[in-house]
């Protein structure tokens, strides 16, 4: 399945060069383009040469993709006024015409892929494939959240009362919200916040992970051509600690959208907390994971092997969902680790840009650190099951990572999640699996869960004992897909409600009941 057909995060085969070859010459003329990045506010902003940064590619340090201009802490306070300013209108606006503005939004996103998908690669590192996928999932929002809007908030619905009492519950907005984006998903991730609280009746302020500002500034310039108001939806790109203190000290902000690690949302927590004479804040948070999947020795090797490369690898391991410790019953392991060496070692890492690309890089410096000292501590304490071959091409001038499986006693030998293309396996025996399950849950986090068996009541069985957002049985654990499989964790790993599903818009609503004795 690697090399030049494929499968997309949903399973499907992909004759990538036919596919791709047009869309790669659409990208070819964006390919070189330098963009200037900078906040879009209510109001016009000056330049300060100090707070200008350049942008460069995660392949390829010596490409510049422009330039972002960060905003300043008193800009942000400023945004705060005129977002608390524009809620009333906003809010009393139809509900249609919010809707109308999402679905136009869509459209411009879809007349303007191969720009997108470009910025993904050269901003993001991201593959071709996952390019397509995440602006995809960022258009599938923006129609799913407008008709969920209509459904749920264009008429009060009718209560029942006494005889001459009519009793009517109203749905609004709650006031201004911070939207506050992660990195690994700078199209999707960022509008789907961004419109779900908009669509909502809240103004908000959207703070885009620093690593891919020039995307979100883009994104946001198709938002505003599809006829969102200047001061309903902002842009603050900047560092996380100057724009989100702001963020999180204001009193008017009423609540807070957030997808990253699970130490950042608890350190919003206690500063949305801490707020004296605040309205009681929304947190609604969508985290880290520590992603298992239990293996039997009724399950495929073959399958189980395609579904772990891609859950593990996809996307070189950068995302909240992706597959972290491999539980492989001892009866089948010996197989699988075998397929699954054999399978890492064909994998291909290197230019996000070519087709024949599996892995692309990590996001930056800090990240390759980070991923490079937990391999190099596992190598000498564990045994590595499988590696793929990186060259000095890889490493000169770009992140990357090369993708490693190690096998280890227990959930418990990892400190922490690990955001990137390293598999942990364990091996267990069947009178284990009630220890297997009972330390996966201790963890504590909560997000996605995979199984693999063709014994039905065993996968129904650990699905229901799971504490999880997410359980896929038989497949790969990544590409939740918006309406279809609603996403997002519990515990550590998140909030709820769920992304890309029907409750999710409720938790940015205020419900008012009108009672009238007519
Ligand atoms: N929704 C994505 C998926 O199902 C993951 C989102 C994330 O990494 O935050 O793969």
């Amino acid at each position: 399945i690697y090399g030049e057909a494929r499968q997309n995060s949903r399973g499907v085969n992909l004759n990538i060069r036919s596919q791709y070859q047009p869309l790669m010459d659409a990208m070819a003329k964006h390919m070189d383009k330098q963009y200037e990045a900078r906040p879009l506010l209510g109001f016009d902003v000056a330049t300060d040469p100090a707070l200008v940064h350049d942008v460069t590619s995660p392949y390829d340090r010596r490409q510049k993709v422009g330039t972002v201009l960060w905003t300043s802490a008193d800009q942000a306070q400023k945004a705060v006024d005129a977002a608390w300013q524009a809620y009333p209108g906003w809010e009393s606006t139809p509900v249609s015409e919010r809707a109308a503005i999402l679905r136009r939004f869509a459209d411009l996103m879809e007349d303007n892929l191969a720009e997108l998908m470009a910025l993904c690669s050269r901003e993001g590192g991201k593959l071709l494939t996952d390019g397509v996928d995440e602006i995809r999932e960022a258009v599938d929002f923006c129609r799913y959240y407008a008709a969920r809007a209509e459904e749920l908030f264009t008429a009060p619905t009718e209560l029942p009362g006494p005889t001459g009492e009519s009793n009517k519950l109203f749905m609004g907005g709650k006031g201004v919200f911070a939207a506050i984006s992660p990195w690994n998903f700078p199209v999707a991730i960022f509008c789907g916040q961004v419109v779900a609280t908009a669509v909502s009746g809240n103004t908000v302020l959207a703070k885009p992970a620093e690593q891919t500002s020039i995307i979100a500034h883009r994104v946001i310039e198709l938002l505003r051509e599809a006829g969102m108001p200047r001061d309903v939806v902002q842009l603050l790109p900047g560092d996380g600690p100057t724009v989100g203190s702001v963020l999180t000290s204001d009193s008017r902000i009423t609540g807070v959208v957030f997808t990253g690690g699970t130490d950042t949302a608890q350190i919003i927590n206690r500063a949305l907390a801490a707020r004296e004479n605040a309205a009681l804040p929304t947190l609604v948070a969508e985290t880290g994971g520590m992603n298992a999947m239990i293996v039997d020795s009724t399950a495929l090797p073959e399958q189980v092997v395609a579904d772990v490369v891609h859950s593990a690898f996809q996307s070189a391991g950068q995302r909240c969902s992706a597959l972290r410790v491999l539980y492989l019953q001892d009866d089948v392991a010996d197989r699988v680790l075998e397929i699954l060496d054999g399978a890492m070692a064909e994998l291909h890492v290197g230019d996000p840009r070519d087709l024949g690309t599996d892995v692309g890089p990590v996001i930056d410096e800090d990240a390759r650190k980070n991923l490079q000292a937990h391999i190099d501590r596992l190598k000498g304490e564990s045994r590595l099951i499988g590696e793929t071959p990186l060259t000095a091409e890889h490493t000169q001038h770009g992140t990357f990572i090369a993708p490693s499986a190690f096998l280890i006693d227990s959930i418990d030998a990892l400190e922490r999640e690990q955001f990137g293309p390293v598999l942990h396996v364990v091996r267990w025996k069947s009178q284990d699996l009630d220890k297997v399950i009972a330390s996966i849950n201790a963890r504590g986090y909560g997000l996605t869960f995979g199984v693999h068996s063709r014994n039905e009541s065993f996968a129904d069985e650990i699905a229901r004992k799971m504490r999880v957002g997410n359980v896929y049985i038989n497949r790969n654990i990544i590409g939740a897909v918006v309406g279809v499989q609603p996403f997002g964790g519990q515990g550590m790993s998140g909030t709820g409600p769920k992304a890309g599903g029907p409750h999710y818009l409720l938790r940015f609503a205020t419900e008012k009941t009108v009672t009238n004795n007519t």
